[in-house]
C-alpha cells in the first residue's frame, strides 16, 4: 500500500480525491463546496442513502470501526478527513499510516475527552470554567463543595447536545445522585451564569496559516443549537478578544483544518472556552451564504495546502436549524419565503423530533432585520426574550 502524502510544500490540487469518514450533513456540505473547486470525494458511512452519499463520487457502506473499510477508504483517497470526533482509535491508526490524514489523531484524542481538552486549553493559556475531575462519589461530594452551587457534571467522553450531563442546584441533589458509574471519568464544572454563548471557527492550514471567521452568538433551545446570529451583537473589543482566543487555540493545539471554539461570555466581559470541535460546526453554517469563503471550503483549502480564503463577513445573517418537528412549518411556508432566506436541506430519509433536517440562512441589512424576519415567520423558539436582546 502506498503512503500518500502531500510532497514538500506542494498542495493537493483539484482533481485529487478526498475521503470523508461520515456521510452526514457536514460531509455533504464539504463535498458540495469541494466539488466547486474540482475535487472528487469518497464517503464512508453505515447508511447507504446518507446525505453525503447523495453527492459523493463513491460511497463505502460500512460501520465506522470496520478496519477493512477504513483501508479501502485509505487506498482510494489522496487525503482523508472526518465529520465527527469519535473516530475509532484503530481506524485513526490505519488512516494515519496508510493514507494522508493531515488533521492527525492527536487532536481527535484531545477533543473527544473533556478532561484532556480542558488541560490542553489551560496549557495554551486559554481560560475555562473552574472544574474538577470526578471518578467517585467522594470526589463528586468534595468537588461540588469546592466549586459551589449550581454545578454541572458531565461524562468525560460520549456526551453531546446536553446528553450525559446533570445539573446540581444544591448539595442535597448531589447526595441523592445515584447515576455515577464506577470506573467512569467525569468532569464537574462550576455553573457559569453567562450573558451569551458565542462560537468562533478558526482554520489553520498545513502551511501554518490561520484565518478566523466572525464570532456567532448562539441560542440553544432544549439543548440543541437553535439560532446563530452574526455578527454577534457584543462590543467590538469582545469580538476581537474572542477571535484572538480562537487563534490561540488553533496555534496552541497545533490544529490543522478547522477548530470550532464554543465560549461563554460572562457579564463582566470575560470569555471562558467551553468546548472544541475539530471539524465544521453547526454554528458556522452561516458562512455558506454570508462569508467570502465558507467553513467547508476553508477546511479543504487548509488541509490540501492551498492558501486560506477570506473569512470576511459579506452580510449580517441568522442561521436557524430546521429540526424534525419544524418540517411541516417549512413545507407550509417555503412557497412564500422572502428573497433573503436561503434554504439548506440535508436529504435525510427519516425525520424525527430533534433531528437536524436542514437549516435556513436569513440575510438582512442588519442582524436586527434578519432577527425580525425570523420572528415574523414564527421560527424563533426562544421563549426567553432576554436572550435575544
Ligand atoms: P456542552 O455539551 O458542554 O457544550 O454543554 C451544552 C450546553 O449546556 C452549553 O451550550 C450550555 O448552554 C450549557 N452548559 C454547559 N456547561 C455549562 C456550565 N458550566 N455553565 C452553564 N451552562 C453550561
Amino acid at each position: 500500500m502506498s503512503m500518500k502524502k502531500v510532497e514538500g510544500n506542494q498542495p493537493l490540487l483539484p482533481g485529487s480525491t478526498i475521503g470523508i469518514l461520515g456521510g452526514g450533513q457536514l460531509g455533504k456540505m464539504i463535498i458540495l463546496e469541494g466539488k466547486k473547486m474540482g475535487y472528487r470525494f469518497v464517503t464512508l458511512d453505515p447508511a447507504e442513502d446518507c446525505p453525503g452519499s447523495q453527492v459523493a463520487d463513491r460511497h463505502i457502506v460500512a460501520d465506522y470501526d470496520d478496519l477493512e473499510a477504513a483501508r479501502l477508504l485509505a487506498e482510494t483517497s489522496d487525503l482523508i478527513t472526518y465529520e465527527f470526533e469519535n473516530v475509532d482509535d484503530a481506524v485513526v491508526k490505519i488512516l494515519e499510516e496508510d493514507a494522508f490524514l493531515p488533521q492527525g489523531g492527536e487532536l481527535l484524542r484531545t477533543t473527544r475527552h473533556r478532561l484532556r481538552e480542558k488541560r490542553a486549553l489551560e496549557e495554551a493559556g486559554v481560560p475555562v470554567a473552574p472544574y474538577r475531575r470526578v471518578q467517585s462519589r467522594e470526589e463528586l461530594l468534595s468537588g461540588s463543595q469546592a466549586l459551589g452551587f449550581p454545578c454541572v457534571l458531565k461524562t468525560a467522553t460520549g456526551g453531546y447536545d446536553g446528553k450525559g450531563q446533570w445539573v446540581f442546584p444544591s448539595k442535597a441533589e448531589v447526595e441523592a445522585f445515584t447515576e455515577l458509574e464506577p470506573g467512569r471519568e467525569y468532569v464537574l464544572e462550576q455553573w457559569v451564569s453567562f450573558a451569551k454563548e458565542i462560537s468562533v471557527i478558526a482554520a489553520r492550514s498545513i502551511r501554518g496559516e490561520v484565518a478566523v471567521f466572525p464570532p456567532a452568538w448562539n441560542i440553544h433551545f432544549q439543548q440543541i443549537l437553535h439560532q446563530s446570529i452574526v455578527p454577534a451583537p457584543v462590543k467590538s473589543g469582545i469580538l476581537h478578544h474572542a477571535e484572538e482566543l480562537a487563534r490561540q487555540v488553533a496555534e496552541g493545539l497545533n490544529v490543522r483544518g478547522l477548530i470550532a471554539v464554543e465560549m461563554f461570555l460572562l457579564h463582566d466581559g470575560s470569555l471562558w472556552v467551553n468546548e472544541l470541535a475539530p471539524r465544521p460546526h453547526n454554528s458556522g453554517h452561516y458562512t455558506l451564504d454570508a462569508c467570502a469563503v465558507s467553513q467547508f471550503e476553508q477546511q479543504i483549502r487548509a488541509l490540501s495546502g492551498l492558501p486560506l480564503g477570506s473569512p470576511r463577513l459579506l452580510t449580517p445573517a441568522v442561521m436557524v436549524n430546521i429540526l424534525g418537528e419544524d418540517v411541516d412549518r417549512l413545507r407550509g411556508q417555503i412557497r412564500d419565503f422572502p428573497p433573503e432566506i436561503k434554504v439548506h436541506w440535508y436529504g435525510k430519509r427519516e425525520s424525527r423530533p430533534g433531528r437536524k433536517m436542514g437549516h435556513l440562512t436569513v440575510l438582512g441589512e442588519s442582524t436586527e432585520e434578519a432577527m425580525a424576519t425570523v420572528d415574523r415567520l414564527g421560527w424563533n423558539k426562544s421563549a426567553d426574550n432576554e436572550k435575544r436582546s
